[in-house]
């Protein structure tokens, strides 16, 4: 079908909306692709649904190419599967969550690592069954602090998630593998400029972790990237700790034992220092569990500071704007009862360091994810330092770049954390129960939308690669009656020719105006009728370059077809 602009629902802004603070937002919402329905909620207007959805059919066509077996689960689920693995604390306010009439406690659900290893436990009962890809393209919610940047970050979004099985750590790896490679294809021919950098697994848990970024100013991750090798890594992914500097005179950690979970004030009192003080070298454990470190160098805790931002009830996350100016060093932490702390990223030195702090903000509560030796090592001394553009690349010594990116795709080797909390095991070649080995594999198809918009449009506004685009040529009937007449005939002749065609037929409306809205939209090719048309000729022109030719009508279906 010919989309006649005189029959679309679209409403083009001039201005920008008043909230929106990156391109993909403003132009997104100018171009009539989305609109807000609620802070991170979005709805999916005619154009930007077909962009959605040819980023999913990319993102359906590889995933079905590596065997993936598309299903569609719930996004209503029942809380306890995420009691079980302790996703419920772990994800805290980041849940949303929901009571039916008969009091059972739902979730809407943020990922879904739970409920497929669940549908594998019922499915799949022998190693014959197995190794099994499944894979949706689904809503998520998660409900953000901070949704404020478009559809980038949605309360509400779509997500592609797929999870491997297998009975062996070799398949496992197999999967990872081919998900590697259909990320890559998928990323490639969605049009995007990006980077494969090492991860660390977060709230997921579990071991091999790559993150796919799309480099964009507007983005909320930060990454190391050598220009002269292909070393690259966010800086949340540097697990290592930094082994005492020789020489250097660092006191040794000092452990503390408190009686209860401690709070700034009882802390300080335990310490005997003002609850304003600075520390180094601190250690605070409960009940044998760290729940609070205090890193030397120049970035110690200051639990001033910490009582500062973390005291009031009404703060709900610490961010590192509010402390650090940078927001890549720290990140809130929402914990079961609402705000319990915030995890201090040291500064990632490359292949160096991170070293976490907790803070607690009020009495029995504290930031309970800091796990001793996944995090760090409690005998080594934690140090801190930071890294800088320049500072060499620690494969091939030439100068690092330090920029930010948008993450796009993320895929992990779970390993077997959610079998061995579903007791999912299937009957082994030798007789016997094996246990299950899991990977999780997640892409931002809404975001992706964006992040496409982010990395390609320009002044004059969007600019899809012609694989996104909502259709791939854009003609523009600039003039009379005689002009629109024209335009729809080769409209048809173009679509006759397999060739995906928006068509500008509205009346009354000047050529200035159309081809302002035609630069915004970002459609691949323009194609004007205008002046010429008594003549046969038209306008093609390339949306990106702005190369324009004038060519007969035969000429210019032939050429964009
Ligand atoms: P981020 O670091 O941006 O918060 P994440 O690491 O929490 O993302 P994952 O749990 O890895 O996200 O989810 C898989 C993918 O889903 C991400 O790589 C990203 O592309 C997308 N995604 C995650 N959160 C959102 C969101 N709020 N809005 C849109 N897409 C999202
Ligand atoms: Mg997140
Ligand atoms: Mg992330
Ligand atoms: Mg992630």
């Amino acid at each position: 079908m010919v989309l006649r602009m005189s029959r679309l629902m679209l409403k083009t802004l001039r201005d920008d909306p008043a909230d929106a603070e990156t391109a993909s937002h403003k132009l997104l919402v100018r171009a009539g692709y989305v609109r807000r329905s609620s802070a991170g909620v979005w709805t999916w207007l005619p154009l930007g649904k077909r962009v959605l959805e040819n980023v999913a059919r990319v993102v359906r066509e590889e995933m079905d190419a590596i065997g993936g077996q598309e299903v569609l689960l719930p996004a209503l689920l029942p809380r306890e599967n995420y009691e079980v693995t302790g996703r419920a604390g772990e994800y805290g306010d980041l849940l949303f969550q929901l009571r039916d009439r008969k009091g059972a406690d739902y979730v809407l659900g943020p990922t879904h690592e739970e409920i497929f290893t669940q549908v594998v436990k019922d499915q799949c009962t022998s190693y014959k069954d197995l190794p099994v890809i499944l894979y949706q393209i689904q809503t998520k919610y998660r409900d953000e602090a901070r949704p404020r940047s478009g559809v980038l970050r949605g309360r509400e979004f779509q997500m592609k998630d797929s999870y491997s099985f297998d009975t062996t750590d070799e398949g496992l790896a197999e999967a990872y593998r081919l998900h590697r490679e259909a990320y890559i294809k998928i990323f490639s021919r969605l049009g995007f400029d990006y980077r494969i950098v090492s991860a660390v697994s977060g709230a997921m848990g579990g071991s091999a972790s790559e993150e796919f970024l799309a480099p964009a100013a507007a983005g909320e991750d930060t990454f190391v990237d050598c220009p002269a090798c292909d070393y690259a890594a966010n800086t949340e992914a540097v697990t290592t700790v930094v082994p005492p500097v020789e020489g250097a005179a660092h006191p040794p950690l000092e452990e503390v034992d408190t009686p209860d979970t401690p709070t700034i004030e009882t802390l300080a009192a335990h310490l005997g220092v003002p609850a304003s003080a600075t520390l180094k070298n601190l250690l605070v454990k409960v009940d044998g569990e760290i729940v609070a470190v205090g890193v030397p160098g120049d970035r110690e805790v200051d639990l001033g500071k910490l009582a500062e931002h973390l005291a009031p009830a009404e703060v709900e996350l610490v961010t590192a704007e509010d402390f650090t100016g940078r927001p890549d060093l720290v990140r809130g932490y929402v914990g079961p009862q609402g705000l319990t702390g915030v995890r201090y990223l040291a500064d990632p030195r490359v292949a160096l360091g991170t070293a976490w702090v907790t803070g607690a903000n009020k009495p029995d509560t504290h930031a309970r994810n800091v796990v001793c030796g996944r995090d760090f090592e409690v005998d080594e001394y934690l140090d801190v330092v930071t890294v800088e553009p320049g500072d060499p690349c620690p494969r091939c010594g030439a100068g690092l770049k330090l920029d930010r990116a948008i993450e796009i795709g993320h895929i992990f080797q779970l390993g077997r954390k959610y079998a061995d909390a579903f007791g999912l095991d299937v009957l082994g070649q030798n007789g016997k129960p094996a246990r299950v080995t899991m990977g999780s594999y997640g892409i931002g198809v809404s975001r992706a939308v964006a992040a496409l918009a982010e990395q390609t449009a320009d002044g004059q506004g969007l600019c899809w690669p012609r694989e996104v685009a909502p259709a791939d040529v854009h003609v523009v009937a600039a003039g009379k009656a005689l002009q629109t007449e024209l335009a729809l005939e080769v409209a048809e002749k173009l679509h006759a020719a397999g060739v995906r065609v928006i068509v500008d037929d509205r009346a009354g409306v000047s050529p200035g105006v159309k081809f302002t809205d035609a630069e915004l939209l970002g459609v691949p090719t323009i194609l004007v009728v205008g002046r010429g048309a008594a003549d046969g000729v038209v306008e093609v022109k390339d949306r990106r370059t702005g190369e324009r030719e004038e060519l007969s009508v035969a000429e210019a279906v032939s050429r964009v077809s």
